[in-house]
């Protein structure tokens, strides 16, 4: 048994059954033994891998798709480029060496990162040295100027709330004890939430619903400064448009394991429901798109083609591998979505539709 589950076990002994998202948020983020803020999570020798980690290519990408939405903005003289949840800090080095490569860019770029382990931090700092970074809450609290984020799997870290409705009413599922070891069950007095609403139209009893009230806040605050400031939202996530039914997951060493397995050590994610943060965010939204189409649409395919062509032989291998696991069907190309967010008077980013 993990330290961490000694003490949540305590805690529900002693005040009863928590939320799923209490149980998240203390197993992601608990500053001593929560799964972010004790291990080196990401990378081939971490939990789980992500895009940025896998190649260059990805921030590349994605930096040329803000520089040109900045340059659709006429070139600000100051702007804020926000990344939520930067991880090690690669892609938001990848998105400034991209950017440099545009006149004007990064001398107009502030850079504020969103992160909330310390350990992350430090090494962000690390990486990010020959820049001034700033660091800033998820209230979002920043100068009025046009205003760019970027998250990549930040939103499914996020905790969320699981409710199931019984006919007319919804019950939260939460994490209580069974035979003293931690298990699932239904609370005793149904819940309210404005979302949950919504849910009796394509919801019929016994089946279950995720909200992630973090998830809703922040990207409201997005769009309310999207919508005040100008600029635009980059979101990139596993999930789809319209949720329905649990996907909490854990994820340790690459294999997925199970949701109560020694908790801190390993990773809790959820899918994202893109509906709920684009509705939510109040600001015009871009269709949903699979992540190897919006890659290949911004020339993923000649940027591999150009590194192979002036790469090593021994390295040919990687890119190959690399662009193949970004863009293809069966690999991350479709799991993974997009979704951009952008004020009502300006069209979508590059690479996405309206
Ligand atoms: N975007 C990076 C890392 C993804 S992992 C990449 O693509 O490689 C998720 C990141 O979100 C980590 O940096 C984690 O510490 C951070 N994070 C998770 N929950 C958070 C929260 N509630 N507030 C701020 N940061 C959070």
């Amino acid at each position: 048994m993990t330290k961490l589950e000694e003490l949540i076990i305590k805690r529900i002994q002693e005040t009863g059954p928590i939320s799923i998202s209490t149980f998240m948020r203390e197993c992601l983020l608990h500053p001593k033994y929560g799964f972010y803020t004790q291990r080196d999570v990401l990378g081939s020798d971490g939990d789980f891998i992500t895009s940025p980690e896998i190649s260059q290519m990805f921030g590349e990408i994605l930096g040329l798709c803000l520089a040109q939405y900045w340059i659709d903005l006429n070139r600000p003289d100051r702007f804020a480029l926000v990344e939520l949840g930067p991880g090690n800090g690669t892609l938001m080095l990848d998105i400034l060496r991209a950017g440099s490569s545009v006149n004007g860019f990064i001398d107009a770029c502030k850079i504020y990162l969103v992160e909330a382990s310390s350990k992350l931090k430090r090494q962000q700092q690390k990486k990010l040295s020959p820049f001034n970074v700033n660091w800033i809450t998820d209230d979002l609290l920043l100068p009025k100027i046009p205003t760019f984020f970027i998250a990549n799997e930040f939103f499914d870290a996020l905790p969320v709330k699981q409710y199931q409705r019984e006919n007319d009413l919804w019950y939260e599922i939460q994490v209580g004890l069974k035979n003293a070891q931690l298990s699932l069950s239904m609370s005793q007095l149904p819940s309210n939430h404005p979302e949950l609403e919504t849910r009796f139209k394509d919801c019929v009893t016994g089946d279950l619903v995720e909200i992630s009230d973090d998830a809703l806040r922040i990207s409201n605050l997005i769009g309310q400064i999207i919508n005040n400031e100008g600029g635009c939202a980059l979101i990139i996530d596993y999930g789809d448009w319209h949720s329905l039914g649990s996907t909490l997951q854990a994820v340790k060493s690459h294999k997925f394991a199970k949701i109560f397995d020694r908790p801190g050590e390993v990773d809790l994610t959820c899918h994202v429901d893109f509906e709920a943060l684009a509705r939510n965010s109040g600001c015009a939204y871009s269709r949903l798109t699979a992540q190897g189409v919006f890659l290949e649409r911004l020339g993923i395919s000649d940027r591999a083609n150009l590194l192979l062509k002036n790469s090593k032989p021994e390295y040919k291998h990687s890119i190959i591998s690399a662009h193949r696991r970004l863009t293809h069907p069966d690999e991350m190309g479709t799991l993974f979505k997009v979704l951009g967010l952008f004020s009502k008077d300006q069209n979508s980013p590059a690479g996405l539709i309206k």
